[in-house]
């Protein structure tokens, strides 16, 4: 029966038809894997329509979306502030390839939030930016080796993938073809959250480690929060051998808090690098740091790096205007929400008896099928994954719309209300019961 309020999302014609178009024209259907929904199985959600905390498909049901474009949309969507400056930008031209304001004020609003960042240069993406974050601690220490975690996820940097998270680990790739030895030959990747795997990396490599490069807290094997002192320490550990600290702030950076992650733990990086949020869902994303090392970047130094799109004034009003937004009573209900969220989920598995985890990263949140803290990679991977197609499957039915994937963390907007959270209450008990029946595969064979 269906509750007040609650709604069923069970007609999938039309994002059926869409899909079997797709896979005709795109790979795979989609133009980034997670949303295929492999490893949760049926028809991905053609989305026609976003307002607030909800989101249309192609077939008119209706979601609470509990994804938010992967973590853009902490206003929800179609905030009038952030499509009425859209509008207003996008009337004036689209893109002119000269310097604009819009973008200086993108980069000092950067400035004013994170206080390591001096600096500050546009891109178009988060892979973007951790590519050329990356090329540049190369260049500024002259050195060639990169730490990367396990379970991190970096975007699709060649140098970056080995053991990554979100997609990488949802369709349980060790890496990918494509990337040569030669490529992923610098890259050392560590246990995350192990701090004494680190300092024995620099005692065997010491002068060759360009950088360490981490999530500021990680999101994408799951929400697992670096453990008190470890990202203190890992800058200590790189300032005593020459190598710089870059932290990745696109998931947590101005959704976490105002100041995304270093609001939260004050440990300053050498360098930044953001995407998501700051951009307000238009493709933008940005690298910065310590004015010395920003200082090595083309035309100033001789790190080269470029963009016919970047600073694209569209995508600035779009990060300005969600920035601009970004209150401290956003941040309040951000992090309100997401603990109202975990508490309904906990709950519900409590009820059944499933073993579980509700872990936080901020007020980054997910689910873990595990009776054990998940600190790193291993951990993730060894919970009951085989539980979470179903639990997402219920959800959806119910128009609950969740990452379709076991490795992502669920992102909440602010705007997030009390009817969205009755839609999510009555689908959790049933999301529960099919995670609590469903077979693991060695049982199913
Ligand atoms: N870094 C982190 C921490 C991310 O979560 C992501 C994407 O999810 C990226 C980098 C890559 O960003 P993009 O998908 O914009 O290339």
């Amino acid at each position: 029966m269906t509750a007040p309020g609650e709604t069923t999302a069970t007609q999938t014609a039309a994002s059926r038809a869409l899909f079997d178009r797709a896979t005709r024209a795109i790979p795979g259907g989609v133009n980034s894997p997670v949303r295929a929904f492999h490893s949760v199985g049926g028809t991905p959600r053609f989305m026609v329509r976003g307002e607030g905390a909800r989101l249309w498909d192609a077939d008119g049901n209706r979601y609470v979306d509990l994804v938010c474009s992967w973590g853009p949309m902490i206003l929800g969507h179609a905030h009038p502030a952030v499509v009425e400056a859209v509008g207003r930008a996008a009337t004036d031209g689209l893109s002119f390839g000269t310097p604009t304001q819009g973008e200086v004020e993108l980069a000092e609003e950067i400035i004013a939030r994170v206080e390591p960042v001096e600096q500050v240069r546009l891109v178009n993406s988060g892979t973007e930016a951790t590519m050329s974050a990356i090329r540049l601690a190369r260049g500024f220490t002259g050195r060639r080796k990169v730490i990367k975690f396990a379970g991190c996820y970096h975007g699709h940097v060649d140098a970056l993938l080995a053991q990554a998270g979100s997609g990488v680990a949802t369709l349980g790739l060790p890496t990918t073809p494509g990337v040569t030895g030669a490529q992923a030959a610098d890259t050392l990747v560590l246990p995350y959250n192990d701090i004494e795997a680190v300092r024995a990396a620099f005692a065997e490599h010491g002068p060759d480690i360009a950088c360490v490069i981490t999530e500021a807290a990680a999101g994408n094997m799951g929400a697992v929060a670096p453990v008190p002192g470890f990202n203190a320490a890992l800058r200590e550990v790189c300032h005593a051998h020459g190598a710089l600290l870059v932290v990745d702030e696109v998931m947590t950076g101005f959704r976490v808090s105002r100041s995304g992650w270093y609001g939260i733990d004050g440990v300053a990086g050498d360098l930044y690098t953001f995407g998501k949020v700051m951009s307000g869902g238009l493709p933008a994303a940005a690298f910065g740091g310590r004015a010395d090392v920003m200082a090595r970047l083309a035309p100033q130094g001789p790190v080269y790096q470029a963009g016919t799109l970047s600073g694209n004034p569209v995508a600035v009003a779009a990060g300005l205007a969600t920035l601009r937004n970004a209150t401290d009573d956003v941040y309040a209900a951000l992090d309100a929400n997401s603990r109202r969220l975990g508490d309904l989920i906990g709950e519900a598995l409590t009820e059944v008896g499933v073993p579980h985890r509700v872990q936080y990263a901020g007020n980054l949140v997910s689910v873990f099928f595990t009776a054990d803290e998940v600190r790193d990679y291993e951990g993730a991977r060894a919970a009951q994954t085989w539980r979470f197609p179903p639990f997402f499957h219920a959800l959806l039915e119910r128009g609950v719309y969740a990452p379709p994937s076991a490795f992502e963390a669920w992102f909440v907007s602010a705007v997030l209300d009390d009817a969205a959270f009755e839609v999510i209450a009555g689908a959790l008990p049933h999301a529960a019961a099919a995670a609590a029946a469903a077979q693991s595969p060695e049982e199913g064979s």
